[in-house]
């Protein structure tokens, strides 16, 4: 059983005024220089920064007439200029395990007459953290042939600010901030830490890394100490293989990666994840040893779908373990979750019990992934919003970028 809930949210009714630039998602020099260029000081400008940051990203606010330790005249010129509200609700489910879906919807500030894009996010609480699955992409120019995602055409990439407005909504609903209330219809936190959301993964719609720029912006924001707090080591960003971007990844990000790796060999993962077509296996595996502050206390995680007499056979349980000599590896057995219109099959439990023996008896931890929200169409790959495409023109303009 599940529980949707439709909610007027307040931003729905609120005037959208065109020029008000959006602050959330801006770097703390950005912000300072948004002040300065609406006429405040640079020494004002560095300070107001400070303070816009804590307000937005520590006590969560979404309206400048809370920040009080700022003049009124000065909240009020803000406000004249500026918007820091977040997306609006569209749904938010409630599972049966306590995993919650949200439909969030965005506007995109640089084209406020495009229509406006839906995009899932995730909560999954378990005993001892609490998740939040972040989309990057509304839909996904790859693919991947087992991947709901997959099926939807890219509508345009995520702002950092939205990115983050993803993570603020879900902290709000959460009763994460300062002062917030607990959900009341049963939604679990984890037990020994103070906040609901205590790890973050770029698992939800899009590919990460097609859309590095804001992806990197937003996670180093949630990162910092001065921003949400987040510790890098509970952020995992998960790549179907984008090779170009994993080195920077590490250097500039430095979050935990996932890869999506799925196939031990290039035949089939060409068929599973076609942009193996682009980067193959060894190159893949030749930028995973490379991921700097790669080390056996900051593993990658190597996922892999379980397909139905695709790719779960003893001898592709082998052929993974030999790939991976050498990585400090940990394998995510995840369970294949169907969608209405696929061709694929999960394998049988003791197909991935075997494979994961075999996993497990060359030394690597092979968690299988406990599918969550199935309930509530919130598990792994299911994500798929019903925004419709964009005009040839602008996918032309987002494939140029
Ligand atoms: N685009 C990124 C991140 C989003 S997908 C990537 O591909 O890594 C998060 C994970 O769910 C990926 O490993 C993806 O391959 C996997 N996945 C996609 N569809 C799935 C499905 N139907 N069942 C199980 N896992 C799926
Ligand atoms: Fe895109 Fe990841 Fe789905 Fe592949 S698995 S289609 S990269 S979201």
């Amino acid at each position: 059983m599940s529980i949707a809930l439709n909610l007027d949210h307040a931003s729905a009714t609120r005037p959208q005024v065109k020029s008000r630039k959006p602050l959330v998602g801006l770097s703390k020099p950005d912000l300072a220089q948004a002040l300065v260029d609406i006429g405040i000081s640079e020494k004002e400008s560095r300070m107001r920064a400070s303070q816009l940051w804590n307000w937005l990203y520590v006590n969560g606010a979404t309206e400048f007439e809370r920040m009080t330790n700022i003049g009124k005249g000065v909240r009020q010129v803000l406000a004249d200029n500026f918007r820091i509200d977040r997306p609006e609700i569209v749904s938010e489910q409630v599972s049966t395990d306590g995993t919650r879906k949200w439909l969030f919807r965005f506007r995109d500030p640089a084209s406020p007459n495009m229509p406006p894009v839906d995009v899932e996010t995730v909560y999954i609480p378990e005993e001892d953290r609490g998740t939040l699955c972040v989309s990057s992409q509304v839909g996904c120019t790859l693919t991947c042939s087992f991947c709901h995602t997959g099926t939807q055409k890219l509508v345009r990439n995520l702002t950092a600010g939205e990115i983050l407005g993803q993570m603020l909504m879900a902290r709000e609903r959460l009763g994460d901030f300062p002062g917030g209330q607990r959900p009341a219809d049963g939604g679990l936190v984890p037990s020994g830490d103070n906040r609901a959301i205590t790890n973050v993964v770029m698992m939800g719609m899009g590919e990460p890394l097609y859309n590095y720029d804001n992806v990197k912006q937003a996670l180093l924001i949630a990162s910092s100490g001065e921003g949400m707090s987040l510790s890098k080591r509970r952020i995992t960003l998960s790549t179907s293989g984008v090779v170009p971007y994993i080195e920077p990844t590490g250097r500039e990000i430095d979050v935990m990666l996932a890869i999506s790796l799925h196939a031990v060999r290039d035949e089939l993962r060409d068929m599973l994840v076609p942009i193996n077509k682009k980067w193959p296996i060894k190159e893949l595996l030749d930028a995973c040893r490379n991921y700097p502050g790669l080390s056996n206390a900051r593993r990658i995680t190597f996922e892999y779908v379980m397909l139905k007499d695709i790719n779960d056979s003893d001898a592709d349980a082998r052929e993974l373990v030999r790939l991976l000599a050498g990585i400090p590896a940990k394998i995510n057995l995840i369970p294949f979750n169907p969608w209405p219109g696929t061709n694929y099959d999960c394998s049988s439990s003791e197909r991935i019990e075997k494979f994961a023996d075999i996993v497990n008896r060359a030394g690597y931890a092979s968690p299988v992934r406990t599918p969550r929200g199935r309930d509530i169409y919130a598990a792994c790959g299911q994500l798929k919003s019903e925004t419709e495409r964009l005009s040839k023109k602008d996918r032309d303009a987002l494939a140029a970028l």
